[in-house]
């Protein structure tokens, strides 16, 4: 396999380079790193992963939903004209395995395959919206993929399980996703694979939901840099998916702050800590020196990528051919009972407003 890029939502610089996490240091050992940082203006999941994707800044691709959701003005991954990086890699020749890729869905066409991430083609309203906390969920965290058989759809499951209940679910389900992977890296062979897993963005949201729970009280930050610690511990398997690559990628669209010692109130609402500007860029191949650099801007991730490869952005981001806009824009959205049925086909029951999993 030629590329291996490995996203982690919301990863911090500050506390993937600087904290004490032994494994990400002897990583760190052979890759360029550098801070990653979202723009100014747009430090959300949304617009900085497809940065990210298509090399251009939120102003050129139009992406500036939170969670990358058409309308209010803005473009979604089906909507934007512009080329992902996985698709001029297939313009280049290299086939593509894209799986939980944050806002990618599986209306755009790729040579290999896509497991979506957010369903971002689903309406707020109605019966659909009633799924949407659960699909996106399920989407962006891998947290709640197989949480346990009665998660209620109104996204307020967090209050029936303890927090460190919910965090035990989160564990077992990436190192579920991890034996998966190297199951598909095998039987489905790409010269270029590319995975997100969202546990640390999620644990930090997560922390949020508990501190609402308990109104501020008892508010204890550790868990989020407990999770890089654990995250230490398997570096070795979210890094080592059981085939061969010749190049490493591992990129974050945002990081999360490395202390936060009280709570602060926005808008009326208890929060704990937000978003950060920055993430991560580590890097290695048979043509990178090692060593950390200057920070970077997420749009230049594209670009460093294919450079890896021997490839260049300009010229593959100027020939290949997207999908128009106005094609997804035709394109007829699912209604509710369609969406449901799907749903049943994959296993999934739904009973009094419960969606139960497989
Ligand atoms: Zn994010």
């Amino acid at each position: 396999m030629k590329l291996f890029f490995l996203g982690l939502d919301g990863c911090a610089a500050q506390i993937m380079y600087e904290r004490e996490l032994p494994n990400v240091r002897k990583l760190l050992d052979r890759c360029s790193f550098q801070a990653c940082m979202a723009e100014e203006a747009f430090p959300y999941t949304g617009p900085s992963w497809t940065n990210i994707y298509t090399g251009m800044t939120a102003e050129h691709h139009g992406v500036t939903d939170l969670w990358g959701r058409e309308g209010e003005n803005s473009n979604s991954y089906d909507s934007i004209p512009d080329p992902m990086i996985w698709e001029m890699l297939n313009q280049a020749g290299l086939s593509t395995g894209v799986i939980h890729m944050p806002v990618s869905t599986a209306s755009r066409k790729v040579d290999g395959y896509i497991v979506s991430g957010f369903p971002n083609e689903i309406a707020h309203d109605g019966p659909v919206g009633e799924l949407m906390p659960l699909l996106a969920a399920r989407d962006i965290s891998d947290l709640i993929r197989l949480t346990p058989r009665d998660r209620v759809l109104d996204n307020s499951w967090y209050r029936r399980y303890s927090l460190e209940e919910s965090l035990d679910i989160m564990r077992t389900i990436v190192e579920w996703k991890i034996k998966a992977l190297r199951i598909l890296s095998k039987t489905r062979p790409v010269d270029c694979l590319f995975v997100q897993y969202s546990f640390l963005d999620r644990v930090g949201h997560l922390l949020n939901q508990y501190l609402r729970v308990c109104d501020g009280e008892d508010w204890d930050y550790s868990p989020v840099l407990e999770t890089y610690d654990w995250m230490d511990g398997i570096m070795g398997e979210l890094v080592d998916i059981g085939v061969d690559y010749d190049n490493l990628v591992i990129v974050s669209d945002h990081g999360w702050p490395a202390e936060a010692g009280k709570p602060y109130i926005f808008d009326g609402k208890v929060f704990g800590a937000w978003h950060s500007h920055d993430g991560v860029l580590m890097m290695s191949g048979p043509d990178v020196e090692a060593g950390r650099k200057e920070m970077c801007m997420n749009h230049d991730v594209a670009a460093k990528t294919l450079a890896l490869l021997g490839l260049e952005y300009s010229q593959l981001v100027q020939t290949t051919v997207a999908k128009p806009a106005h094609v997804a824009a035709g394109a007829k959205k699912p209604d509710a009972n369609q969406v449901e049925e799907r749903l049943r086909a994959l296993g999934y029951g739904i009973c009094r407003g419960y969606l139960t999993p497989p």
